[in-house]
């Protein structure tokens, strides 16, 4: 029956439609946009089916692609800007994030290469002007860092257009083919799409069908405009805080709108950043003085490459306020000498949320948010495009094995109950963090949010009745005499006032109470309490790290618990050619394929666990590689290892503990009997010891069905 009659029929109150309509009612409650257009054989929808569509060519949406294409699946990226944008925005990489990024093909050996030495960034300060009194400074790396007792590798600091840049090359090797709809590409419409970035494809609008979604895209080649409609079975939305498919979907944010406005200035300067190297390197310099406050980030002293924040108050002011010639003068008062050199590339105002979506997958589970689609945090602290990061990185290896067949949809579903809780944390975390920030100006005298309570009485209040030029008076007025709190008048020794608060600074950055850049409870400890794994509760949470009680604690604490990232510990493999080689215990776990790992030691009840779980993955089509550690010093074991224990599977590795002071099993919270499940991503998806299963046939069976929600 034509589409037409059904609609002309439901609308007249059709008797035999009733159930049907109920029925529709059901579908658009469950996803409101579905149409049943969608649901004909003859969609309109030219070119081929795609099983992954990724919309938002950002860093999380190409990270995701990455993980995807190396695993075998297909997909494309449609991106909506003609080029890639060149604003720096996030710049700190956090230590979880640089494991992810170790196992792309070397990408976090390349950002190490092509960020800045650590020593130009590893300071926050604080001072009067750029070339004035320094009120504060704080070095947020800790020994351990380069000592690399947590982690096979450190935090880095690299502008995201570079790490776009670099993932870019990456995915280019990986044949993925960037597409600018230039005359001169040969791409037709028709030809796959697999393995493209459609540079210029804005998604508009999206429908539901039986097999996944049809995306519209609005097709820009810089003078015309077409509409392309591409079909996937399912489709991420990586398109940032703006997302337009989480308004598609209907999907709201819950939490604290509009936190604080700002302007952010990128401009180059090789005078201050020789300068600054030379004086007072750095990555944040917080510059509060009489005549200008803001927050400058060094991207890359060497290069002179800076971003400038400066509070914005509209409507009182505009954004045409800051032109080039506004943001250079303001640059200069916050330098305290006018520069010659200094040329803006970009003014873009931006807003802070700390929001998270209320859901992250809707359509029966055939659209996926992610990165700020899914969260958008106040920037203290650089969690957000991070979390994006984890969170394609939880959600890869599940969309591999729902597309095979292998794990049901409901694996997709434990991306949500698994970041959802984790995005909340940062959320919270941020803000913390964010208030920690505003700790110094309060400090000073100037409160921010009093600021912000002026500003909102103005907009909102008995202010709002005056005209907006007097308005803009009244605000800049207020704004100056809260400036004047910083003047070499108020701000000196011998001002009783003075040195009071100088005296109050100095305990804010003696205790740690101002902003953080690092939070390895947090980075590498955080934990899945519920999802694609089998929750144990053991051990004494007191040993855990616990994500979302805030600031409390920098220590991370390494752990077995499922949920946690598996921990980091330096092993040598029995194949090893010399002494020195050696790796992380996280380098066990493959970066090419989705593959599980089964980490035991060489016991008997224990290899016989092993042979139980691998037949049972190789029935259910799961990969999985098997780990067997061996004690420090197990010299003898070196030239059969596991061999006879393990035949017929070849799929496995034996390793030698390299610390003789602390075992694997004890950092595990496990005695040697301990049997652990890894999931592709790292983190531990059950545990156990070998003597305490009655049945390894019925539990191997329910650990794999549990994990892939069979
Ligand atoms: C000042 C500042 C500093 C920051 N510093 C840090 C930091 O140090 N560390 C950190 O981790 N995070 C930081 N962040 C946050 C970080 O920049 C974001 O979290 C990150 O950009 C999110 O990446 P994404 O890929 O999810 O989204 P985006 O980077 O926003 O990418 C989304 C992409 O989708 C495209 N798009 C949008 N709509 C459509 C559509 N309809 N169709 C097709 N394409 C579309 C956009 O053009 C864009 O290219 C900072 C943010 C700010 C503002």
């Amino acid at each position: 029956m034509p589409l037409m009659a059904i609609v002309s029929r439901l609308r007249r109150g059709d008797l035999f439609f009733s159930r049907l309509r109920r029925q529709l009612a059901a579908a658009v409650a469950v996803c409101p946009f579905t149409s049943s257009a969608a649901h004909d054989a003859g969609t309109g929808v030219s070119g081929p089916h795609l099983p992954v569509l990724i919309v938002g060519a950002g860093p999380v949406g190409l990270v995701l692609s990455m993980l995807l294409t190396k695993f075998g699946i297909k997909c494309a990226v449609l991106e909506k800007s003609l080029s890639f944008s060149r604003h720096p925005q996030a710049h700190f990489i956090n230590n979880r994030s640089m494991e992810i990024f170790r196992k792309l093909d070397g990408l976090a050996e390349e950002i190490e290469s092509s960020q800045p030495p650590v020593d130009l960034w590893r300071k926050f300060i604080y001072c009067t002007s750029l070339s004035g009194s320094i009120l504060g400074s704080v070095d947020h790396m800790q020994p351990e860092d380069f000592e690399k007792v947590n982690s096979p590798v450190c935090v880095a600091h690299l502008s995201q257009y570079k790490l776009v840049n670099l993932l870019l090359k990456k995915l280019e090797k990986l044949g993925m083919h960037v597409y600018r709809h230039d005359p001169s590409d040969d791409w037709e419409p028709d030809s796959p799409l697999e393995k493209r970035i459609l540079m210029g494809h804005e998604c508009t609008s999206i429908q539901s069908t039986n097999e996944g979604v049809i995306v519209t895209a609005r097709v820009h080649n810089g003078t015309t405009l077409e509409e392309r409609r591409l079909h996937c079975s399912i489709l991420i939305a990586s398109d940032g805080a703006r997302s337009t498919i989480r308004r598609l979907v209907g999907v709201e944010m819950k939490g604290e709108r509009g936190l604080q406005e700002l302007i952010s200035v990128h401009f180059m300067s090789m005078d201050l950043g020789n300068f600054l190297l030379k004086n007072r390197p750095g990555m944040l310099f917080f510059v509060f003085n009489q005549d200008a406050i803001g927050v400058l980030v060094a991207h890359h002293l060497e290069q002179g490459e800076f971003v400038l924040q400066i509070p914005y108050y509209p409507p009182q002011q505009n954004y045409q306020d800051f032109s080039p010639q506004a943001c250079e003068k303001i640059i200069s008062k916050l330098v305290g000498w006018a520069l010659q050199d200094v040329q803006v590339l970009d003014i873009k105002p931006w807003v802070m949320h700390a929001e998270v979506a209320e859901k992250y997958l809707t359509c029966n589970n055939r659209v996926i948010l992610v990165g700020d689609a899914a969260h958008r945090f106040p920037p203290a602290g650089g969690f957000g495009m991070n979390t994006g990061i984890q969170d394609v990185h939880n959600i890869a290896w599940k969309i591999f094995y729902f597309l095979k067949e292998v794990a049901s949809s409901s694996v997709l579903q434990t991306y949500e109950s698994e970041r959802r809780p984790i995005a909340i944390s940062n959320t919270n975390l941020s803000v913390e963090n964010f208030k920690a920030a505003m700790s110094v100006p309060s400090a000073l005298g100037l409160d921010p949010t009093v600021a912000n309570s002026v500003h909102r009485a103005i907009n909102t209040g008995l202010g709002s009745i005056i005209p907006k030029n007097m308005q803009k008076a009244v605000l800049e007025g207020i704004f100056s005499i809260g400036r004047a709190q910083l003047s070499d008048y108020v701000l000196n020794e011998k001002n009783p006032v003075g040195v009071m608060r100088l005296e109050k600074l100095k305990r804010i950055f003696a205790e740690g109470k101002s902003l953080q850049l690092q939070f390895p409870a947090h980075d590498l400890g955080f934990c899945y309490t519920e999802g694609a794994l089998v929750a144990d509760t053991s051990e004494n949470t007191q040993n855990c790290n616990r994500a979302g009680s805030g600031r409390v604690s920098r220590e991370y604490i390494p752990t077995g618990r499922p949920g946690s990232r598996l921990p980091h510990m330096h092993v040598k493999p029995f194949t090893a050619a010399s002494t020195e080689e050696t790796l992380s215990t996280l380098d066990l776990v493959s970066g090419d394929k989705p593959e599980f790992l089964l980490i035991i030691a060489p016991l008997k009840a224990s290899y016989h666990m092993a042979r139980v779980i691998l037949t049972k993955a190789e029935e259910l089509r799961v990969l999985l590689k098997v780990c067997i550690v061996w004690p420090h010093c197990s010299c003898q074991s070196r030239s059969t290892g596991s061999r006879a224990e393990l035949e017929p599977w070849k799929n496995y590795i034996d390793v030698e503990e390299c610390k003789k002071d602390r075992s694997w099993w004890d950092m595990c919270c496990l005695t040697n009997k301990g049997v652990l499940l890894v999931r592709p991503d790292e983190h531990i998806a059950w545990r156990t010891e070998s003597d305490r299963v009655a049945d390894a046939v019925s539990e191997a069976e329910k650990v794999l069905s549990r994990v892939l929600g069979l």
